[in-house]
């Protein structure tokens, strides 16, 4: 078979935003100017392991600066490159601007297999790593600050934020140099699940339009509906537990790297995951039919396919034999520009990744927030509560004043904070509010406007002129 020749990842994204910005009257020359990334930072370090020095190479790109900082994951993996990460930094400016959380974009990357390490290794490569990237401002609480992504979570943005604040000793808000941190170093409650928690909520969203339904194909609410999950990392787990546990949904295959399990009755997320922990892989899971070529099942029948791992899996060598009528795009990037028209024509309706996984930036814009203002979030003790009622008042005033209509946008976060609700209450009815709004500020323009035929062309239109509004109110 001849290969299809398809653009890169990141010529794949500029090809959409392209397809966006000649639906939009933006001045001449600030389209490229969006369009294009400001800077990508290579390093290569070495790092003596074994008695030999290991040489790597890792990257962080800033996409745009309309506002500081800059945010985006960094990504562990063999295939990370220039182009890669540039295209992931494009769809971080979106993305932020999209769900108003007041960042730029930006995304890094180490290539590494980081299984071939051990935890001390990793720690080490880690730190050199994050000690390259500060040094330069890379990562930084007002300039850049880098979060989780594949291949990292939680362990390396510990090592990260330690390494800034020996490097840092006087700065105060050193801790908010990375989010996505464990609890005990200044994380927030819900992180780990945001991306896959705000995945169900833009589903419960948007299955409360039955005109947007309807032009899926499809009735009714989430309750019975038919799931495949490709991908049951972080997000793909965290998205298939809570639409299956809490929505009623249905998860009848789920891919992963070695193999697909595929069970028409329905797959237990949570006993899947506990084998994948145990055995490294599905191959034998009891209670599903295994095949080998994963890839065929995102063909099955579904009414949702969630592809929640890698880059371009939905592409023109398969696009025309996906089955079901409505996509949400938990990974970023993984339907190309030629699969996106394939399946456009086709009627599939696609959540874009820029607001579907949004969830994971938006809690990093909490946690963030939580570390600049010093303020623990949620739940106080009785008396520490009366007593800090008037210091939070006041700091909430503060945080209005300086963050303006990002913080605003939710009353309902504000009031719960009032009230002193617990962290993790507060962390998701934030999210919540935050993936109702966008959803539905991309949906009005969806359905607006004639030329705009699809989600992703309404959500790069409503994202490229808020970044567009910002270039021209402080200048270039
Ligand atoms: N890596 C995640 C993303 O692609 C999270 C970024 C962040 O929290 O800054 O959106």
């Amino acid at each position: 078979m001849t290969a299809i020749k398809e653009p890169s990842f990141r010529e794949s994204v500029d090809l959409m935003f392209n397809r966006a910005a000649s639906l939009m009257d933006l001045p001449p020359g600030l389209e490229e100017k969006i369009r294009v990334c400001n800077a990508t930072y290579t390093v290569r370090f070495g790092v003596r392991l074994r008695g030999e020095i290991h040489t790597f190479t890792g990257y962080r790109s800033v996409h745009s600066e309309h506002m500081e900082p800059v945010k985006g994951g960094i990504r562990y993996a063999l295939a990370v490159n220039q182009d890669e990460v540039e295209a992931l930094a494009a769809l971080m400016t979106y993305k932020c601007a999209l769900v108003e959380t007041p960042f730029g974009g930006s995304k890094g990357g180490l290539c590494i297999d980081p299984r071939k390490y051990e935890e001390h290794e990793l720690e080490q490569i880690t730190r050199r790593f994050a000690y390259e990237l500060a040094k330069r401002d890379l990562i930084n609480p007002s300039q850049n600050v880098p979060a989780p992504d594949m291949g990292t979570g939680e362990r390396e943005m510990a090592w990260m934020a330690d390494q800034y604040a020996r490097m840092n000793t006087t700065d105060i808000n050193a801790r908010a140099c990375v989010t996505g941190k464990p609890l005990n170093a200044g994380g927030i409650a819900g992180r780990v699940e945001a991306t896959g928690r705000g995945i169900q909520y833009a589903l419960r969203e948007f299955f409360r339009h039955p005109e947007d339904v309807k032009k899926a194909g499809l009735s009714g609410k989430l309750d019975g509906k038919r799931v495949i999950v490709q991908g049951l990392g972080n997000v793909g787990y965290h998205a298939a537990k809570f639409l299956s546990e809490e929505d009623g949904s249905r998860i009848v295959g789920i891919i992963e790297w070695d193999g697909a399990l595929y069970n028409p009755d329905g797959i237990d997320v949570e006993s899947v995951r506990q084998w994948i922990v145990k055995h490294g892989g599905v191959k034998d899971y009891p209670d599903a039919t295994h095949t080998a070529e994963g890839a065929t099942v995102m063909e099955q029948e579904c009414e949702i396919l969630v592809p929640a791992a890698l880059e371009g899996v939905i592409n023109l060598t398969n696009a025309d034999r996906i089955k079901a009528p409505l996509i949400i795009e938990a990974a970023n990037g993984p339907v190309t520009a030629g699969a996106d028209e394939v399946l456009r024509k086709k009627g599939t309706v696609i959540i874009p990744d820029m607001y579907a996984n949004a969830g994971g930036v938006t809690v990093s814009y909490f946690e963030w927030v939580k570390n600049l203002s010093h303020i623990r979030f949620g739940r106080m003790q009785r008396r520490q509560e009366e007593a800090r009622h008037e210091l939070i008042v006041s700091e909430l005033e503060r945080l209005d004043r300086y963050l303006g209509d990002a913080w605003s946008m939710s009353p309902d976060f504000k009031a719960k904070y009032l009230r002193g609700a617990d962290e993790l209450e507060l962390v998701r009815s934030g999210l919540d509010d935050t993936m109702r709004i966008a959803y539905q500020a991309m949906r009005e323009v969806w359905h607006s406007r004639d030329d705009v035929e699809d989600l992703r062309t309404a959500a790069y239109i409503v994202a490229v002129d808020r970044v567009s509004k910002s270039y021209r109110a402080k200048g270039l």
